[in-house]
């Protein structure tokens, strides 16, 4: 069970136990009961105020409560502004990744072989199934003409 703090200057209530001081008013929280601070949980911000009030036997002043009003609406101003920071950080991300890919795609539509003959990309792979048919077929000559060739120009017949 964390500690219970509460800022009898402006009301806020902190439930960290390392924080002594209202990050608001920079006074020293004082600290609450274990029932009070679990009652204190289940209120919310008016009446806290107001259990506040009755315990300490004098208001909390207006000024005070705007204080703190003000400061998580900056906090949550500054946590909006992080999150979208953090998702346009991540839009340019997914961006440069989409670039990168279509930059790969290119690359490797470049990077597809040509016949150096003709230049015709129109090329069929020899596999060692057609050597070995070739083997059967036309003996040893046959393996010899495809050995260490990969590919078969369907444009002009070359291999290489
Ligand atoms: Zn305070
Ligand atoms: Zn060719």
């Amino acid at each position: 069970m964390r500690v219970k703090l509460i800022c009898e200057s402006c009301g806020d209530i902190e439930f960290d136990g390392d924080n002594y001081q209202c990050p608001i008013c920079n006074i020293n929280l004082t600290k609450v009961g274990f029932i009070d601070g679990h009652k204190l949980m289940r209120m919310n911000g008016k009446k806290r105020i107001q259990w506040l009030e009755n315990k300490l036997g004098h208001p909390i002043s207006e000024k005070m409560i705007n204080m703190r009003r003000e400061y998580y609406k900056k906090q949550d101003e500054e946590e909006q502004q992080r999150l979208k920071e953090e998702r346009e950080k991540y839009k340019r991300k997914a961006t440069q990744n989409a670039i990168e890919y279509g930059r790969r795609l290119l690359e490797e539509k470049n990077n597809v072989p040509k016949c150096p003959i003709c230049g015709s990309t129109n090329l069929k792979k020899i596999t060692i199934t057609t050597r070995v048919v070739k083997t059967a077929a036309f003996g040893t000559i046959g393996a010899i003409d495809d050995a260490g060739k990969t590919y078969k120009c369907e444009n002009c017949g070359s291999k290489f």
